[in-house]
């Protein structure tokens, strides 16, 4: 190439470029932003605040035998191969509770961990208490935020059996500690007065399967917490739940929300998938899908 002008200058162009990478990268790693917006999964094989059925804990090793079974491949409905993409990362589970007194300090503080290290976060539950401490941490280090729940029930009770952390009242807990701004409530079918009640108080959004229709948008200002419940579906096409609600979605209509939800999501859970209930996998495989298109949106937006 010689040292024509023409030459050091594309010299130059290069060396800058690469300086400036690299001073990007040190400044990255001075504020300890290790995973810069990549998104990670994590699972929470954790259970001990369902009130009526055990086995919620073994959804994430059900929902990652779909995820990878030789029978799928790994690309989203938009085209996108995430067998090809470094845009995300499994981390494995969060499985160091021993005791359900420390769990929720625990889940919170490695959300934490991972949140101010500039990640986002898809989580595989584990029943819907997780949640709470999710949202703790998300509140704090990525709020102000939404949140869009999908689920048979509203989760608004202010205790379940004597347990206010039951898998039934963690929207009732992130309301009163102010941790969002808005809650909207898809899907809901099993509102009693005394959720009615709660969720007039806390002011949650609530569209009920029986007013619920597919031409409905579903748009958010601030960033959105994406949570679904795999009992939000109908049992017909999802046995593999604790709690049976007949009369909810179809796979297709919460993949249609998951696609279409006009809003910049920044996490997301799928919770309460309970394999002891399953039939061949079936509902782990709707899981699976759900994961798949909820990476889609959180990486490509
Ligand atoms: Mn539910």
């Amino acid at each position: 190439m010689g040292f024509s002008p023409h030459g050091s200058y594309q010299l130059w162009v290069v060396f800058t470029t690469k300086q400036k990478i690299m001073e990007e990268y040190i400044k990255q790693i001075d504020k300890k932003i290790v995973y810069n917006k990549k998104t990670i999964v994590l699972g929470i094989p954790f259970d001990d605040h369902s009130s009526f059925l055990k086995g919620a804990s073994k959804g994430p090793k059900a929902i990652r035998k779909a995820l990878n079974s030789p029978s799928a491949n790994l690309s989203t409905e938009s085209g996108y191969d995430l067998s090809l993409s470094d845009d995300w990362l499994d981390m494995g589970n969060i499985d160091d509770m021993n005791s359900s007194n420390n769990a929720f300090s625990i889940i919170e503080n490695r959300f934490n961990e991972y949140l101010t290290q500039g990640a986002r976060i898809v989580t595989l539950g584990g029943d819907n208490s997780i949640t709470l401490p999710i949202i703790r941490a998300y509140g704090k280090i990525m709020g102000p935020l939404d949140i869009m729940q999908i689920d048979a029930h509203p989760d608004l009770y202010d205790e379940l059996d004597g347990d206010r952390e039951s898998h039934a009242c963690p929207f009732s807990r992130i309301m009163e500690e102010n941790l969002v701004e808005r809650l909207v409530q898809v899907g809901i079918r099993t509102m009693n007065p005394h959720q009615k009640e709660q969720s007039d108080r806390f002011g949650t959004e609530v569209i009920t399967m029986r007013e619920w229709n597919s031409g409905l948008n579903f748009e958010f200002s601030d960033p959105v917490y994406l949570s679904i419940d795999m009992d939000c579906l109908d049992p017909g096409f999802a046995p593999g739940v604790s709690h049976y609600e007949p009369g909810g979605f179809t796979p297709r209509d919460v993949i249609s929300m998951i696609q279409n939800i006009k809003g910049d999501i920044i996490g997301a859970d799928i919770v309460e998938l309970n394999p002891k209930r399953d039939h061949h996998g079936m509902t782990a495989f709707v899981g699976a899908k759900f994961l798949k298109e909820i990476l889609d949106r959180m990486i490509n937006g």
